[in-house]
């Protein structure tokens, strides 16, 4: 039996993001995933912006649910935003993975290192999650 199930949690140490493997800082939030596929057990975890990116491709293309989980850097290595590839996605959707797949592919970091904002949810597009603080101090204040 297949199943996953996703949690939302905040870092309370630095994890490694099992997707994009940048450092989820303490304080961030991060979604860790177990499950089964095909009788083996797995645990990931994935930083906010990949989670929400993993939902833009899983909507956009049909092949990608069976590899949702820690399969996004091949999605992005094969390029599977390509026209052949997704045949009939509308160009605004094709632009926003590519320009999602070249952030991962930085790690979500901008050119002075700062962590980008992180995608709209496709499933709740007037939500903003918060990018996620980085700073020392920003640590202190996020663990009360
Ligand atoms: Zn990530």
């Amino acid at each position: 039996m297949n199943f996953a199930a996703t949690k939302s949690r905040k870092a309370r140490k630095a994890h490694t993001c099992d997707e994009c493997g940048r450092i989820i800082e303490p304080g961030e939030s991060y979604h860790p995933t177990a499950g089964s596929w095909e009788s083996d057990f797995f645990t990931i975890k994935a930083c906010a912006h990949c989670n929400i990116f993993r939902k833009h491709i899983n909507a956009a293309d049909d092949c990608y649910f069976e590899s949702y989980y820690g399969d996004a850097s091949e999605w992005v290595a094969n390029g599977y935003y390509s026209a052949g590839d997704l045949p009939g996605l509308p160009w605004a959707q094709r632009l926003g993975l590519f320009r999602m797949a070249r952030q991962f592919e930085r790690r979500w970091r901008d050119r002075n290192g700062a962590l980008v904002p992180v995608p709209k949810d496709p499933d709740h597009p007037a939500e903003t999650i918060e990018a996620a603080p980085t700073g020392a101090a920003s640590v202190i204040q996020g663990e009360k």
